[in-house]
C-alpha cells in the first residue's frame, strides 16, 4: 500500500517560510514583495485564481496588486501597462491571467513582461535559461512537481522518470527539471507507442494528460512515485488523470487529486515572487 503525498501539508510548510521571510523583512524596516495580477475580460475561473492569489498574499504579508481591464481593451494599451508594471520598483512579480480575449496576442503580451518579473516563467528569456539549466524562474507547477518528488525522499539522480503530456506550460518544463535533477527523462504524448510498457519502467511517473482516470495498474511499477497533474470536471468534481486507488496499491507514492499538485501552485507563485524581489534587490 503506498503513501499518499500531501499537497496541502506540502503548501503549508512553504508558506510558513514565506510568512517567516516577510515577518523579517517587516522587523527589519525593509519593504515586503509585491505580486501584480493583471485580469481583462470576466473569464470565471481567472476570477478565481485571482481571489485566491490575493488571499494568499494577504495571509502571507505580500502585497497584491490588481488590475482589471475590460475585455475590449486595445492590446497596444495592455502592453503600455505592462511596461509601466516593469518599470515599477515597488512590483516584484507580474502575472497575467490567461486565457485572454481572443482578439489579444498571448505572445506579445506575456513577452512584454519583463524576464525579472515573470514569476510564472511565461517569457521566452526564462523558459531559454530553464532549459540551458541556468538560474531562471521555475514555472509554479512543474516547481510544485519537482517539490512534491523530492519530499518522499528519493534520490531522483538517475532514475527512470516518464512524463505522459508533453505541453509547454507542464510537460515540457517537467522534463527539463527532471533531467536537471540527472534523471533519465522519457517524454511521452498522444503518438507516444508502447505508451503503457513505457510508464511501466517509470520509478517516476508524471501524468499531465487531462484524461480522468487513464493511469491504471498496469502503467504502473511497484513501489514507484506517481504524480497526478490533472484535473478534469467529473459529474461537478474534480478528477486526476490517475485511478488513485490502482496506483496506491503499487506504487510508493501517490499525489491526490484534489489535494496534491494543484494544492502548492499558488504557493509556489509566492516563493518565486519573494525570489524576485531579491534577486532585483530594490
Ligand atoms: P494540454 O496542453 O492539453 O496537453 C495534454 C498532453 O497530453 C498533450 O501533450 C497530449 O499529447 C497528451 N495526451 C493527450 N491524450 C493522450 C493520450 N491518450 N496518451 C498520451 N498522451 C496524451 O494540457 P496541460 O495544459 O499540460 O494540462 C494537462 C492536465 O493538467 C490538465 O488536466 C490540466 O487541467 C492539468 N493542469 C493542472 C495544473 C495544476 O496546478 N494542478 C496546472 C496545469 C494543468 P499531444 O501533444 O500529442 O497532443
Amino acid at each position: 500500500m503506498g503513501t499518499i503525498i500531501n499537497g496541502r501539508e506540502k503548501a503549508k510548510e512553504t508558506r510558513e517560510e514565506i510568512k517567516n521571510f516577510v515577518a523579517d523583512r517587516i522587523k527589519a524596516s525593509k519593504r515586503v514583495p509585491s505580486l501584480a495580477t493583471v485580469l481583462i475580460g470576466e473569464d470565471g475561473g481567472s476570477i478565481s485564481y485571482m481571489n485566491n492569489q490575493t488571499k494568499l498574499c494577504n495571509e502571507l504579508g505580500l502585497i497584491p496588486k490588481n488590475i482589471k481591464l475590460k475585455e475590449d481593451v486595445l492590446e497596444s494599451e495592455v502592453i503600455k501597462l505592462i511596461h509601466q508594471l516593469n518599470e515599477d520598483y515597488s512590483i516584484d512579480g507580474i502575472i497575467i491571467q490567461l486565457p485572454l480575449p481572443k482578439h489579444l496576442n498571448e505572445k506579445n503580451i506575456t513577452s512584454a513582461i519583463s524576464h525579472k518579473k515573470d514569476v510564472d516563467c511565461l517569457t521566452d528569456i526564462n523558459m531559454g535559461k530553464l532549459y540551458k539549466g541556468e538560474q531562471s524562474f521555475i514555472p509554479c507547477t512543474p516547481q510544485s512537481i519537482l517539490h512534491l518528488i523530492k519530499s518522499t525522499g528519493i534520490n531522483i539522480s538517475g532514475k527512470n522518470a516518464v512524463i505522459i503530456g508533453r505541453s509547454n506550460i507542464v510537460g515540457k518544463p517537467t522534463a527539463q527539471l527532471l533531467l536537471n535533477e540527472n534523471a533519465t527523462v522519457t517524454v511521452c504524448h498522444s503518438k507516444t507507442v508502447n505508451l503503457k510498457e513505457i510508464c511501466s519502467n517509470a520509478d517516476i511517473l508524471v501524468a499531465a494528460i487531462g484524461r480522468p482516470g487513464f493511469v491504471t495498474r498496469e502503467f504502473i511499477k511497484e513501489g514507484s512515485v506517481i504524480i497526478d497533474v490533472g484535473t478534469s470536471m467529473v459529474e461537478g468534481k474534480i478528477a486526476g488523470d490517475v485511478n488513485f486507488e490502482e496506483a496506491m496499491e503499487k506504487a510508493a507514492f501517490v499525489t491526490p487529486v484534489p489535494g496534491g499538485v494543484g494544492a502548492m501552485t499558488t504557493t509556489m507563485l509566492m516563493k518565486n515572487t519573494c525570489e524576485a524581489m531579491m534577486r532585483n534587490a530594490y
